[in-house]
C-alpha cells in the first residue's frame, strides 16, 4: 500500500478522528516536517501513543523527493523537479526578488529578499493550450493535497517563500478539492502565508470561479484570458469552447461583486493573432466593467515547433498604451526571468533531457507588485 503525505489532510484527519486523537495535533506534525523533511515521523515531538503507530504505518513525512534543483545564471530563478511517489515528475520555480533594488515612491522599498513560488497542480494538462509546453504533454494526473504542499516543502529548502502562484502545470480549478484543501493549510500554522500573497490562475473555468470566493475568501484570483474574441481564444486554446466568453465575464463580474477584489487578467502576446491595436480595443472594452489589472506576457517559443511568434515589443508597448490611455486599464508587461531553465511561463513542462546547470534569468511580474 502507497504511504500518504502527512500534509494529505484529509486522510490524516480521518485517521486521527478515528483514534480518537484530537485534530489539534496535526499543525504540530506539519510543522515539524516543514522544520526537518528528511526526518523520521517518530521524532515529532510530544504527541500520544497512538498518534506514532498511525504516522508510522500509513504516512510519510514526504512521499514526493527533489530529483534535481536548478538555478538560472543569475540565481534569481531555481527550478526544482520533484518526484512524486508514482515516479511522475513535476516542476515548482522558485523567483527571487530583492526589494530593496526597486524603487517605490523614489526611495527604496522597505523589506528585503523575499520569494515567489509558482506551483503545480496537475502532472501535465487536459486544456492543450497550443503555446503552452504543458499542454503538448497531455494530461497524466492530479496532484493530492500533500503532494501540492510538499512542492512548498522542498521550496522552503531553498529560500523564504511569501508568495504562491498556481501558474505551474496544470488547470488548478480542474483538481478543486486538493487545490482548496493546500491553500487552506498554506494560510493556516504551522505555515501562515497570507491569502493576499496567494494566486490561483485558471483558464476560466466556470463553475469553479462561482465558488471560488466562498471557497477560498481573500485568494487571488488570475483569469488567462489571452484573447477578447471567442474564436481567437478557441484557436489558441481550445479547451475554451467550453468555457464562453459572455458566461465567463457574467462570472466575473459576479465573482467581484461578492468578493471586491481586483481580478488579474493574463495575456499572452502572440504576433499578428492578438496583438493588434483592434484586439486592445476590443480587450479594453472588454473589460471596462470591472477591476483588473492586465498582465502583458510576451509568448515564449517552445522549441522550433511552436507557430507562434513572439509580439515586437514596438506593438506590446502600443497594446498597453491602448489599455492604459483609453480605457484607464492598469496594465503591466511581464519580465521573464528563468528562460534559460525552462521556468518560466508556459515552459514548465518536465524534460528531462534538458540541461538542469543552468545560464541566466529575467521573470515574472513580483506579484506583490501587482497588488500594490
Ligand atoms: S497554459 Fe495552463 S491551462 Fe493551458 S495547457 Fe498550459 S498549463 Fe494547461
Amino acid at each position: 500500500m502507497a504511504f500518504r503525505s502527512v500534509f494529505d489532510v484529509g486522510a490524516l484527519r480521518n485517521e486521527f478522528d478515528i483514534a480518537g486523537i484530537s485534530l489539534q495535533f496535526i499543525p504540530q506534525v506539519w510543522k515539524h516536517v516543514r522544520q526537518n523533511p528528511s526526518s523520521n515521523l517518530d521524532e515529532v515531538p510530544s504527541l500520544p501513543t497512538a498518534a506514532y503507530l498511525i504516522l508510522r504505518t500509513k504516512f510519510k513525512a514526504m512521499t514526493s523527493s527533489l530529483s534535481s534543483a536548478a538555478d538560472s545564471k543569475d540565481r534569481l530563478t531555481t527550478k526544482l523537479l520533484i518526484r512524486l511517489q508514482n515516479g511522475s515528475l513535476v516542476e515548482a520555480v522558485v523567483m527571487r526578488y530583492d526589494t530593496r533594488l526597486g524603487k517605490y515612491a523614489g526611495k527604496p522599498r522597505p523589506g528585503g529578499q523575499r520569494s515567489t513560488l509558482c506551483i503545480s497542480s496537475q502532472v501535465g494538462c487536459k486544456m492543450a493550450c497550443k503555446f503552452c509546453a504543458t499542454g503538448t504533454m497531455g494530461f497524466k494526473n492530479n496532484l493530492s493535497c500533500g503532494e501540492i504542499i510538499e512542492q512548498l516543502v522542498h521550496a522552503f529548502q531553498f529560500s523564504d517563500i511569501r508568495n504562491i502562484v498556481f501558474m505551474g502545470m496544470g488547470e488548478p480549478l480542474n483538481n478543486y478539492t486538493a487545490v482548496v484543501e493546500a491553500i487552506k493549510i498554506m494560510t493556516g500554522p504551522p505555515f501562515q502565508l497570507s491569502p493576499r500573497r496567494i494566486t490561483v490562475s485558471t483558464v476560466g473555468i466556470i463553475h469553479c470561479i462561482n465558488k471560488f470566493h466562498d471557497d477560498l475568501p481573500g485568494i487571488n484570483l488570475a483569469v488567462s484570458l489571452h484573447a477578447s474574441d471567442q474564436e481567437i481564444r478557441c484557436q489558441i486554446m481550445p479547451a475554451a469552447r467550453a468555457f464562453p466568453l459572455p458566461r465567463l465575464m457574467e462570472s466575473l463580474q459576479n465573482y467581484q461583486k461578492k468578493s471586491h477584489q481586483k481580478i488579474f487578467i493574463e495575456y499572452i502576446m502572440l504576433h499578428g493573432v492578438n496583438d493588434l491595436e483592434q484586439h486592445a480595443h476590443q480587450l479594453g472594452k472588454l473589460l471596462q466593467t470591472l477591476e483588473v489589472v492586465v498582465n502583458l506576457i510576451p509568448f515564449n517559443p517552445i522549441g522550433s515547433s511552436s507557430s507562434f511568434k513572439t509580439s515586437t515589443k514596438d506593438d506590446v508597448k502600443r497594446f498597453q498604451q491602448v489599455l492604459r490611455g483609453t480605457y484607464s486599464i492598469r496594465t503591466t508587461v511581464r519580465q521573464q526571468m528563468g528562460e534559460d531553465i525552462a521556468g518560466a511561463c508556459g515552459q514548465l513542462v518536465v524534460d528531462v533531457s534538458r540541461p538542469m546547470s543552468a545560464g541566466s534569468v529575467g521573470l515574472l511580474s513580483d506579484i506583490e507588485d501587482l497588488h500594490m
